[in-house]
């Protein structure tokens, strides 16, 4: 389930990745014991991690605020601003402020990106039985009747007053693919604000760094291999950033189709309505900021590898490293120094500018 492990404490006597681990140890600071949490949030599994003084009271801080934006953020609980606005019939529904700027900020980025960022498929998330795990493909007719329904145009999003309108009656909207990556900034700002410098956060495939290791050498940060359930394709040194992942290996059924094996993930192209399959196993972004990085590590991942270089040239603000289905690992040129393949991954390439 997690998409990323951090690595930690493995740099002393070898190769990095020989010891997996989800537990960032310092290195070379015996001395330096890091306060701890886990916990189930947002439907993963979330492993908090801090070094310093106000460690404790930092991460305490933390987990209070991930609960609180899951009781904003949530589908699947009743009477959260998801929920109400689902529930709204495509009429106007007063939210949150904060709901509202991320449903605001959600609406542009699927623009920018060509609508792969589309947070209306969910009813038709919801009927191949994600939320659920009651899965089923949708016949052909249902598919295309439900993406008729996910209309990013029909919405509005009145920051002001914070009314949200979807605009057609049995809309709905899911925040699925942003919400992991607002929180985990959230939770690393507040880290901050405790004075906390040192601390790893891993919420299911989201990764954020707060500062350094202790000892002052960068987090280690493995990216996961898609192929496989605990190998990893390389290990990226990360300082004060959010390293997030998507990937179609995270979250699928498998249904038999004439006679053979089909994969339904739940990375759906809103061209089609169909799980995304435009070559890519799995998208990571590295960026400043969670939110953004967890927003475009969707996208790109509908977009595939030409149309991801392309917007990454075009816009800025992020590295990736993007897998592609035969097990070509791409790295955007900011990344060169801070990847370190392993073993069977050594096939590198470099989007350069
Ligand atoms: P994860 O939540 O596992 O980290 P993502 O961030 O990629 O994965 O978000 C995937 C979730 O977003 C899906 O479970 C679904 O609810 C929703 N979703 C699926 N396809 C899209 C899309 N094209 N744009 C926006 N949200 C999507
Ligand atoms: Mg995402």
């Amino acid at each position: 389930m997690l998409a990323l492990l951090a690595l930690c404490g493995c740099t002393q006597n070898g190769a990095p990745g020989e010891t997996p681990s989800a537990s960032p140890q310092a290195v070379g600071e015996a001395d330096a014991t890091p306060q701890e949490i886990m916990f189930f949030a947002m439907d993963t599994i979330m492993q908090l991690k801090a070094y310093g003084e106000n460690a404790q009271e930092g991460l305490q801080a933390a987990q209070e605020e991930i609960d609180r934006l899951e009781q904003l953020f949530s589908h699947t609980l009743e009477g959260s601003d998801i929920s109400r606005i689902n529930a709204g019939g495509g009429a106007a529904v007063t939210v949150s402020e904060e709901t509202a700027q991320l449903l605001a900020r959600t609406l542009e980025i699927g623009a920018s990106t060509d609508g792969a960022l589309n947070s209306f498929l969910y009813p038709l998330v919801a009927a191949y039985g994600f939320p659920t795990q009651e899965y089923r493909v949708p016949s052909e007719e249902e598919r295309l009747r439900l993406l008729e329904l996910a209309d990013a145009s029909a919405v509005t999003v009145d920051t002001g007053t914070a009314a949200v309108t979807l605009g057609l009656p049995g809309m709905g909207v899911t925040v699925g693919a942003v919400a992991k990556g607002y929180a985990s900034q959230r939770a690393a700002d507040l880290l901050r604000e405790y004075g906390v410098t040192s601390a790893l956060l891993t919420l299911g495939g989201n990764i954020q760094a707060v500062g350094a290791k202790p000892d002052g050498t960068p987090w280690r940060v493995a990216v996961q291999d898609p192929f496989s359930d605990d190998g990893f394709v390389g290990v990226l040194s990360a300082t004060d950033c959010a390293v997030i992942t998507s990937g179609g290996y995270q979250r699928y059924f498998e249904v038999e189709e004439n006679g053979e094996t089909v994969r339904y993930h739940h990375i759906l192209d809103p061209k089609t309505g169909l799980p995304a399959y435009n070559g890519l196993s799995s998208v990571t972004i590295v960026t400043d900021d969670g939110y953004l990085g967890d927003a475009l590590s969707t996208a790109l991942f509908v977009m595939g590898l030409d149309q991801a270089a392309a917007y990454w040239r075009a816009q800025g603000g992020f590295e990736a490293v993007l897998v592609t289905d035969d097990g070509t690992v791409y790295l955007t040129e900011g990344l060169a120094d801070l990847y370190e393949p392993s073993e069977g991954f050594e096939q590198v390439q470099i989007i350069a500018r």
